[in-house]
């Protein structure tokens, strides 16, 4: 088994206090969240007590002012692999760093008090019913009014979506040119915003993904992020992280895979001798832990050069392919070690092999991953030849 080194002493310490804090905290209301569709917002409120959300805003915004990639690593470790529908990441590492590096200091003092202490839930808005793989296509339109923006549209699959308070949204600000995108704060109170439907899928149960309306929301001039027609590069920015932390999450759910299928093939029995000591059953687990560890081998390589500002577009594709790829092939073994019971709900293996398949979806589909790689590597389509 590969002996990590990416963390110190104090990130072990703070692993044991994660872990304490979602004994209490978290795994008890599991159930509860699954049968609601959505995680409570005290469980919010609760991480920001602890420091967990943001940690890397100013002090004076009650942050910790501490930036250090690895301790949201060690918490989805060792949070996103059971309370899957808890997404402090993509408070924390998808839309946190937006505000972080991209916003005013004037938006920064509005929202970044409510972020870090969890009155403020995050979420994101760049996919339509449209267009998802591509963004270049999204109908949702911002006018400049002179005071203010008119926003108009609609978004799907919108992580947080009901519980949000705060949602950064895309939409096209020139009709005339589909890369003019403009990015903007929208508060859940704005009049036009509405929420559509708690969308009924196939895993992460207490994920509250929703449809978001914009009815001619005004937007104040105050809460646009950025360059009204650069939206697209400060995404473009962000989405390494993005993919990054996906990986995290994905190496982790292999893992805790992988050690609840070792304990059970080593207790249950077959033709009288426990599963775990057929042939098969020992290959398999053997080629899992090779593939586990080199997941963790290349996320941690990622992270390392995630922190020292180096990881490039396509290594992030790559970490994010090859991880989501060994996630699935190991909840997909793993069920089958548990035989019959890993149909049932009632063991956690059924939830981990649901819940991995939207890792190859969203944050950027494996095929979009597999583009930038190969476009990376010169081999980008030829331009076709017109008239
Ligand atoms: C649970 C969940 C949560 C999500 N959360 C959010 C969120 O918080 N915010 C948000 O904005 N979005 C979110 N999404 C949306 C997600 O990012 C998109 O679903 C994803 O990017 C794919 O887009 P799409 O669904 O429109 O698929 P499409 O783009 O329609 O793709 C359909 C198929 O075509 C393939 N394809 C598309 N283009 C190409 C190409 N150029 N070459 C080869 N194949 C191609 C795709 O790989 C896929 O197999 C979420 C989705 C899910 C399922």
């Amino acid at each position: 088994m590969l002996k990590r080194t990416l963390y110190n002493e104090e990130h072990e310490m703070f692993r044991d206090a994660v872990r304490a804090w979602a004994k209490k905290e978290v795994f008890p209301h599991l159930e509860a969240w699954n049968e609601a569709g959505c995680v409570s917002r005290e469980v919010w409120r609760k991480a920001g007590e602890e420091g967990y959300l943001c940690m890397y805003a100013d002090e004076k915004y009650g942050g910790l002012g501490i930036d250090d990639f690895r301790y949201d690593m060690i918490l989805l470790e060792e949070l996103s692999s059971r309370a899957s529908g808890l997404f402090l990441g993509l408070h924390n590492r998808i839309v946190g760093p937006y505000l972080q590096h991209f916003a005013t200091e004037e938006q920064r003092a509005r929202f970044m008090p409510g972020v870090v202490s969890g009155e403020t839930i995050l979420a994101i808005g760049m996919t339509e019913p449209g267009t998802g793989s591509d963004l270049a296509g999204i109908k949702t339109r911002a006018v400049d009014m002179g005071d203010h923006w008119l926003l108009n549209g609609s978004k799907t699959y919108i992580s947080n979506g009901l519980l949000a308070d705060l949602v950064l949204v895309a939409a096209r600000t020139n009709p005339e040119s589909s890369h003019e995108i403009g990015l903007f704060w929208v508060e859940g109170d704005m009049p036009g915003f509405s929420r559509g439907r708690k969308l009924k899928k196939l895993g992460l149960d207490s994920q509250d993904t929703a449809e978001l309306f914009f009815d001619d929301v005004k937007i104040p001039k105050e809460n646009v992020l950025g360059d009204p027609v650069k939206g697209f590069t400060t995404m473009m920015l962000n989405l390494a992280e993005e993919r990054l932390q996906g990986a995290v999450g994905f190496a982790a759910r292999a893992e805790h895979a992988f050690e609840l299928t070792l304990e059970f093939i080593t207790e249950r029995q077959a033709f009288g001798q426990p599963v775990g000591t057929f042939q098969n059953s020992r290959f398999k687990m053997a080629s899992m832990r090779t593939e586990i560890d080199a997941a963790w081998a290349f996320t941690d390589h990622c992270a390392k050069a995630h922190m020292n500002g180096e990881l490039s577009a396509e290594m992030a594709a790559e970490v994010k392919l090859f991880t989501s790829d060994v996630e699935a092939r190991v909840v997909d073994e793993c069920l089958q070690l548990h035989g019959g019971a890993g149909f049932m709900d009632e063991y956690e293996i059924s939830r981990l092999y649901r819940d991995a398949r939207v890792s190859r979806i969203y944050g950027g589909t494996s095929e979009i991953m597999r583009e930038i790689i190969g476009r990376g590597l010169g081999l980008g389509e030829p331009r076709r030849k017109t008239g």
